[in-house]
């Protein structure tokens, strides 16, 4: 049977073009790049490459990109690594965020910061109303998303990040799940610090960056033969890091056309979910293109996804890192969804394979499954 794969938000496959960039890397250039020999001088060149068409697609200067294993550690990096430096006052991160900021920043609560979680609109969107409330308070660290990975709603990040500097506070957002699918500029946005990943992209697993205003001093997590200009100790990953580059390279040349193309499937799918009475989460506010967040009233979204599965198809139930927890999704409640309609959650995230074929495929055996599960409901009362 075949598998049509709308999970694109968890990861992605890796493109050919940057599986071939990576395998001469993986073979016959093996070698660590602090070494001073041909082969190490050939693993520096390969990464100081990856540096810069990584800084080329977010508009930084080269230097101002570190290296880590990924999106979590990025986030990690800059919560912990700032707080090192900082003295404990508040941070404030939006009700939103992924795990991997949450739950450090519930770390820094128990270290003598205080901790401020920023509403958000039922939209699904950071209210500013909040923001300019929190700000009231000292406040050493702002972190919110750049897209959120549930609902893909676009958050007033340049704003906040004026108020956040206004207010001498340093501004970070973790923009893992915006790279690649719509413009992202540091510079724009005015943050201190921003985090990417590679496999989001049609990139390797294991690799992502923290990006960093020089203007900032972080404490590194990692520390050792201070690789990365001392803020992440520890041997390249070579393979991962040119990945990483080719994979930004790919995205800088086709953001226009994947945009367009994702976009017009997503309302292909949201057409048809309409049609059948789904409720979308986040739709009137600005999304990235390939993301959609649904649920049918009385319908456990677990069920759906498991069912789906059976027919071939690959979606998630929120965030993929908590597809385990039975708990409805923390985005959804933040944005005053009733959590008997949070249950059904579903996303459906695209890539650039997907096509319309797909999508038609997909919402006919959707409302194969939602009619029989119906039946079932119906039957049980
Ligand atoms: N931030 C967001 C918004 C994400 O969606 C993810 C992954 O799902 C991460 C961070 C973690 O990135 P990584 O998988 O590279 O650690």
């Amino acid at each position: 049977m075949s598998f049509v794969y709308f999970d694109h938000n968890a990861t992605t496959p890796l493109d050919q073009r940057v599986l071939e960039a990576m395998l001469p890397f993986l073979r016959e250039q093996y070698g660590n790049a602090s070494s001073r020999h041909d082969m190490g001088i050939t693993a520096r060149r390969a990464v100081d490459q990856a540096r810069e068409q990584v800084a080329a697609l977010v508009n930084v200067r080269p230097p101002q990109v570190v290296f880590t294993s990924g999106g979590t550690e990025a986030n990690n990096l800059f919560i912990k690594g700032a707080a090192e430096i900082l003295k404990p006052s508040q941070v404030a991160v939006s009700a939103i965020e992924h795990p991997c900021v949450a739950r450090p920043a519930e770390a820094l609560a128990r270290k003598g910061w205080q901790l401020r979680k920023l509403a958000v609109t039922g939209d699904g969107v950071v209210d500013m109303n909040d923001v300019d409330d929190a700000l009231q308070t000292k406040t050493g660290m702002v972190s919110v998303m750049l897209a959120n990975n549930e609902s893909g709603v676009i958050q007033p990040v340049a704003e906040i990040a004026e108020r956040a500097r206004a207010a001498k506070a340093w501004m970070h957002t973790d923009a893992v799940q915006a790279l690649g699918k719509i413009a992202v500029d540091f510079e724009a946005l005015q943050v201190h610090a921003m985090t990417v990943s590679a496999h989001k992209i049609y990139g390797p697993k294991g690799a992502g960056a923290l990006i960093v205003d020089k203007r900032i001093e972080l404490a590194p997590l990692l520390s050792g033969g201070g690789h990365e200009h001392g803020l992440r100790s520890g041997t390249e990953n070579v393979p991962a890091i040119v990945g990483f580059g080719a994979a930004c390279d790919l995205a800088a040349g086709r953001l226009d056309e994947i945009a367009a193309q994702l976009e017009k499937l997503r309302a292909r799918v949201e057409q048809g979910l309409s049609a059948m009475g789904a409720v979308i989460f986040g739709n009137h506010a600005q999304r990235v293109p390939n993301t959609s967040y649904f649920a049918f009233r009385g319908i456990d979204g677990e069920t759906l996804i498991i069912e789906l599965d059976k027919m071939g198809f690959g979606v998630a139930a929120g965030a993929a890192c908590s597809s385990t927890n039975p708990e409805p999704s923390a985005t959804l409640l933040a944005m005053g969804v009733a959590p008997e309609i949070a249950r059904g959650a579903v996303r459906f995230s695209l890539g650039v394979s997907n096509t319309a074929q797909d999508v038609d495929a997909f919402l006919a055996a959707l409302k194969q499954v939602v009619a029989r599960l119906k039946n079932l409901t119906a039957m049980a009362v």
